[in-house]
Formats: structure tokens, C-alpha cells, sequence
């Protein structure tokens, strides 16, 4: 494994906040401090950008702020064409707010040149410029450098070196007041409660971002849908968010691959884990083991060789919302039986088993 492969990895294993951001971070063009860096010189030092931190220095942005913050990490760096783009993992909520609010963006990279020439007589000027360089005559050609940290700034030296694209898609966990340990998980009246709670329960009243609270993941793409937020596992009780026990095992559950997983992209899971992995700890229980593949595991979610109280309450939280599921859907078909049942009554029936199925199984049955 190179070394690069290994700070991806160790970086993709503590991913914790879910909140990612790629950045247009420099190119092989001369840059508004007269120096330049060679595209081989950018391909070596691509892996050295891989775990180093993302800042603001002292002043920038927070008034507050008196010395240089570090507020993200580097996980991703590639480079498609002449330029690198790199993806930091954000870890200060504020930050993250900024870059939503488009008040941060630019930024600038800071290197450690190794090897520096003239770029007009090619004399080594990695110790002090020439008289060439002095003079305005020629510029510093970079041929060898490693990254050191890049900085949010409000003129960077690249035109071009800015944020790209934000991506957030497990919601970070969230310590919330504990609901009783046995008290009842309903996922479809949970939410029923959580989208008034949001300001709904009509869609064009929601606010997003409260309601999100209630989840592990959502879709970034999509956010203002309902059908876009997936594993809920907090609930609304004397108006106050709640987490609720059963709730959070249902969720690891389809997590780790019960009936048949949820359908979220294989590279969120972790982080997702990580959340729901935190409410465990809040009830005092060890989390189960993170799985990255669903593939590995069928049935019910018990290890066979796991045994014990904790299996047995998860089993139980899961087969008590089936049930409710089931009763609901009766409920529904006897109702759509009675003479006086509109006419599409059979369709409502199947819209609320596909939709059932969409909560339990996290995807629905093409047809
Ligand atoms: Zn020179
Ligand atoms: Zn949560």
C-alpha cells in the first residue's frame, strides 16, 4: 500500500462529521507572487496535501480569531488536468456555516519549496532569488515542494483556488435528551411529529436543517424531500427532540444490513455508523461492529455467536415495528374493503405498502 493509499485510508477511518468540501487548490500557472510550480512537482507532492489542514489565519472571517484555526483535513487529492483538487473533511461547525453562506471560498495554498530555478537562467535559486528574479526579469520555477496547509484568504495567489463543491450527507450526531429505554418506536408517527415540530407538517414550512436533526442521513442533492431523509431514530416529546433507543437499534439494523440494508452510498456508511454509534454510548450499550458491506450478513441481524439481552431488546425494538407496520397497512386494506372506500382505494393501499416498504427496506420495488 503507498503512502498515499495509507493517509486515505486512516483519513476515511475517522471520518466523523460527514461534512465534506472539495477545493480547486492550485495549477502549474504563474501565480499573483511570481512563482510557479512544474506538473511534475505537482504530481510528486499531490500526496503530501493528504491529511493537512485546512485554516483561516489569525483575523480572516472571525474577529475573534487571533491565531492561524484549523478547521478541516485533507482526505482526497487528485489531479485531472494541470490543476489539483483536493476534498477536506470540515470539522468546525462555523466554518462549515461560512461556506454554506458562500462568505468563505478563496483560498490559498501554503508550500515548502525543496527545489527552486530561475526561470530564465535555470541557476538554483532555492537558497534567495537571482538578480534575474530581483530585477523582475524572470520568475521562481517550483521542481520540488510538499503541501503544508491551506488557508481560507480573501485575495488568493491562483485566480482560480477556491471551494467547488459542498457535500454533507450523514447528518453528525448530536447528543439530545434521552427518551425512556423501552419507550415505543414508531418511525411513521415520529415523523408525523418531527415535521410539525420543523415548522411543517407541509413541506414549504419545513426548516431542513431542524428537521434533519431527527436523522442519520440524508440525500445533499435532494434535501427539500421527504423521500431525501433515511433511518430516523429521534422523536418529539413535550416539543423537545428526543432520542429513542429502539429507534437507534432499528436504524443500526438497516445500517448493517437487515432486511436487506438501506440503500445510501457505501461511502457515507462510516459516518453514519459513527452516529448512531454515539446514541449507543448515550444508553450505555457497546455498539455493534462496523460492517462496510451488506453483502456479508442476511437474516435478522443477530450474530449467531453474540447471544444475550442486548440481541434479544434489539430483536424485540425490530419486530414491534413490523408489527405496527403490518397493523397500519390492515388497517388501510380493511378500510379499502368497506363499500363506502373510494374508488382508489386499492391504490392507496399499495402507495402506503411501497411507501412501508421504502422506510423499512430503504428502496422501493420497481414496477
Ligand atoms: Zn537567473
Ligand atoms: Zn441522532
Amino acid at each position: 500500500m503507498s503512502l498515499r493509499e495509507l493517509c486515505f485510508q486512516a483519513s476515511l477511518n475517522s471520518l466523523r462529521t460527514g461534512r465534506l468540501a472539495t477545493f480547486y487548490i492550485i495549477d502549474t500557472t504563474l501565480n499573483r507572487n511570481g512563482w510557479r510550480v512544474t506538473d511534475e512537482a505537482l504530481e510528486r507532492a499531490l500526496p503530501t496535501l493528504l491529511g493537512k489542514p485546512l485554516g483561516c489565519v489569525p483575523g480572516y472571517g472571525v474577529n475573534h480569531v487571533a491565531e492561524p484555526q484549523i478547521v478541516g483535513h485533507f482526505i482526497t487529492a487528485e489531479k485531472p488536468d494541470g490543476y489539483l483538487l483536493a476534498t477536506a473533511e470540515i470539522t468546525d461547525p462555523t466554518a462549515w456555516e461560512k461556506l454554506q453562506s458562500g462568505e468563505w471560498g478563496p483560498i490559498s495554498v501554503v508550500i515548502k519549496a525543496h527545489r527552486v530555478r530561475c526561470s530564465l537562467c535555470g541557476a538554483d535559486v532555492t537558497s534567495g532569488p537571482d538578480e534575474h528574479i530581483l530585477n523582475g526579469e524572470a520568475h521562481q520555477v517550483v521542481e520540488d515542494f510538499t503541501f503544508e496547509r491551506v488557508d481560507f484568504v480573501s485575495n488568493p495567489a491562483y485566480p482560480s483556488a477556491r471551494l467547488i463543491t459542498l457535500k454533507a450527507a450523514a447528518v453528525p450526531y448530536e447528543e439530545t435528551p434521552k427518551a425512556p429505554m423501552d419507550y415505543p418506536w414508531d418511525a411513521d408517527e415520529a415523523e408525523r411529529r418531527i415535521r410539525i415540530w420543523a415548522g411543517g407538517p407541509d413541506k414549504e414550512h419545513i426548516d431542513w436543517s431542524r428537521y434533519r436533526r431527527a436523522f442519520a442521513w440524508y440525500d445533499a442533492s435532494d434535501p427539500e424531500n421527504f423521500g431525501s431523509y433515511k433511518l430516523p431514530h429521534h422523536d418529539v416529546i413535550d416539543g423537545r427532540l428526543h432520542v429513542v433507543w429502539r429507534g437507534v437499534v432499528a436504524a443500526m439494523q438497516s445500517l448493517l444490513g437487515a432486511r436487506g440494508g438501506v440503500d445510501i452510498p457505501e461511502s457515507d456508511r462510516r459516518a453514519v455508523y459513527e452516529h448512531l454509534a454515539g446514541h449507543y454510548r448515550e444508553f450505555g450499550r457497546e455498539p455493534p461492529e462496523f460492517r462496510a458491506s451488506r453483502s456479508i450478513h442476511s437474516g435478522f441481524g443477530v450474530k449467531p455467536e453474540g447471544g444475550g439481552v442486548e440481541e434479544m431488546e434489539e430483536l424485540r425494538a425490530e419486530v414491534e415495528s413490523l408489527r405496527r407496520r403490518v397493523e397500519r397497512v390492515e388497517r388501510l386494506l380493511e378500510a379499502s374493503q368497506r363499500p363506502k372506500a373510494r374508488p382508489n382505494g386499492l391504490d392507496e393501499v399499495r402507495l402506503a405498502m411501497e411507501e412501508a416498504r421504502l422506510r423499512l427496506f430503504g428502496y422501493r420495488r420497481d414496477s
